[in-house]
């Protein structure tokens, strides 16, 4: 029995609070470190067409003997597959490297608005959930301007907004967008790829409650009521990650790390990335 909490999406899809996500898993290790995070208990995985490791994302999963239906597999459109026709061709490629007939989880991964077509991208997806190819559907790196154009000019509300989050970008206005709308709020570089653990706050932490920095955000992010997708391609690391659910933060640990917020991104500017 894992202790990982299940979120219930707002279209009552269900998705595990703790993945594992494969950002720069490079393809020829993607099988062995996605083994490894089945192996740990890990139940959501995290890809995306753009990560080029969808194929060793389902050769794992197609070789764990678990049922498909224990798995949430998660993958994302890239910014040059934007527009109806173009998307729908995008998710066909995506579900045939993984080797999945439906996917659990679709997102686009930037709006991309110089390009001006993530509200046509949106009712290919709208289409895709409709026909049972997907089984939710959402996106990633969305502003609340962004969000709102989907409001107003389609007809679904995006079941998850994957973005980033991490002690020191705290996107507490996106979230509270998303918690007024029913959006699941998904955090991408959940330890700032790293950052965050070096910071004396979290340090001091971990030290007081006897868990490790990694340990302290990613409770931080579950306690916060995020969905949370950290990666490590080392198997101690793979497992400690899983390891949080043996202690609380208190109402004084979470303001001390709400104090760490600098609003300052790591990653791109959903505003003006544009990459193709
Ligand atoms: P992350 O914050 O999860 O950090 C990963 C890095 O932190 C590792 O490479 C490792 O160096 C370090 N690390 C991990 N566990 C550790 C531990 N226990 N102790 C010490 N160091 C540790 O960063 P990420 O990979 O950028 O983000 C996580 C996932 O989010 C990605 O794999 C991907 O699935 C997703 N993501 C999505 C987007 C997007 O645009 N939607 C962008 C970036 C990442």
């Amino acid at each position: 029995m894992s202790d990982v909490l299940t979120m219930t999406l707002n279209n009552n899809v269900q998705i595990p609070q703790l993945g594992f996500g494969v950002f720069q898993v490079p393809p020829q290790d993607a099988e062995r470190v996605v083994s490894t995070a089945l192996e740990t208990g890990y139940r959501s995985i995290d890809t995306a067409a753009a990560y080029q490791n969808e194929e060793g994302v389902g050769r794992a999963i197609a070789s764990s003997g678990l049922p498909r239906d224990e798995i949430v597999v998660t993958t994302k459109l890239w910014n040059s597959d934007h527009g109806y026709d173009p998307a729908l061709r995008a998710f066909d490629a995506s579900a045939r490297r993984l080797g999945l007939d439906t996917v659990d989880l679709y997102l686009i991964h930037w709006p991309v608005p110089a390009a001006d077509r993530y509200v046509e991208t949106w009712k290919a997806l709208e289409k895709l959930a409709a026909d049972g190819r997907v089984r939710a559907i959402g996106v990633s790196n969305f502003t609340v301007e962004h969000l709102r154009r989907l409001f107003a000019e389609t007809g679904t509300v995006p079941a998850v907004n994957q973005i980033e989050l991490h002690p020191h970008f705290q996107q507490t206005a996106l979230r509270a967008e998303h918690a007024a709308h029913g959006i699941a709020t998904e955090a991408w570089s959940p330890l700032g790829q790293g950052a965050a653990l070096s910071d004396a706050t979290i340090t001091g932490l971990a030290k007081r409650h006897d868990v490790t920095p990694a340990q302290v955000v990613l409770r931080w992010h579950l306690q916060l009521g995020n969905i949370v997708i950290p990666k490590s391609v080392t198997p101690a690391r793979i497992r400690e990650n899983f390891d949080v659910f043996t202690f609380d933060l208190s109402t004084e640990d979470l303001s001390a790390i709400a104090d760490l917020d600098t609003d300052r991104r790591i990653g791109p500017d959903p505003a003006t990335f544009d990459m193709r």
